[in-house]
């Protein structure tokens, strides 16, 4: 069988070694079946991101200070383990199927769409080897041949993980920072991207400077949400 495979980063090689199993159902052959795929893009997410309040998509109306927002759906089953496994494990050949999904629930975009990923603290990308959230942004630009640009950077590297709440809001809040030099512009839409929305601190911290410092048109993607139920 032939595969199309168009090598643009660095592959690690543990990814060819081992032969690809679906991760949905264990077929060999590719990470995501295509029956498998089709599940996933076929469950819409139904619930606000930031409060869990049922909703048909988007964030609810309490919470309408916040933009537009797709999202694959919770990090639950299939959806967890594709994400983990690309994460964590390494597992890039999952990269481009998770892009593939969350590109085609997003609307025709504009072609000055700037897709900005946030920043991941730079032990992740030391530990895992690349910079994961970069790493789908870049394929989702190239899918809806829109460009992806690294606008925030982050100003302390504080681990999430283990801290409270409260804790890792207050973090958050001053965790970015726009580039110096970095031009925002009104008329450009811009889609702030993260795999996970946990507590949500890091993209409402995105959102504050980037409104800020003049963008109006803000869309958000994410791969998941998990704070909820
Ligand atoms: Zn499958
Ligand atoms: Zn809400």
């Amino acid at each position: 069988m032939l595969y199309n495979v168009k090598i643009t980063t660095i592959i690690n090689p543990l990814d060819w070694l081992a032969p690809h199993s679906c991760r949905g159902c264990g077929r060999t052959g590719d990470v995501l079946c295509d029956c498998c795929k089709k599940n996933i893009s076929l469950s819409i997410f139904k619930k606000c991101p930031n409060c869990g309040v049922e909703k048909s998509s988007n964030f609810c109306q309490r919470c309408a200070d916040f933009p537009i927002c797709f999202v694959l759906g919770k990090r639950e089953g299939l959806l967890a383990i594709l994400i983990h496994d690309f994460k964590y494990n390494s597992v890039r050949a999952i990269g481009p199927k998770l892009a593939e999904l969350l590109a085609s629930r997003l609307p025709d975009l504009p072609k000055n769409t700037v897709i900005v990923p946030l920043p991941t603290a730079t032990h992740h990308i030391r530990e895992r080897g690349f910079d994961h959230t970069f790493f789908i942004a870049k394929q989702i630009a190239k899918l809806k041949g829109v460009k992806v640009q690294k606008i925030f950077i982050r100003t302390a590297n504080t681990v999430q993980v283990g801290a409270d709440k409260s804790t890792r809001l207050a973090q958050a809040e001053h965790a970015f920072m726009i580039k110096p030099g970095t031009k925002i512009s009104q008329t450009i839409t811009y889609i702030l991207f993260d795999d996970v929305w946990t507590t949500g601190a890091s993209m409402k911290s995105a959102l504050k400077k980037l409104r800020e410092a003049g963008a109006s048109n803000i869309i958000i993607a994410l791969l998941a949400t998990s704070s909820l139920d």
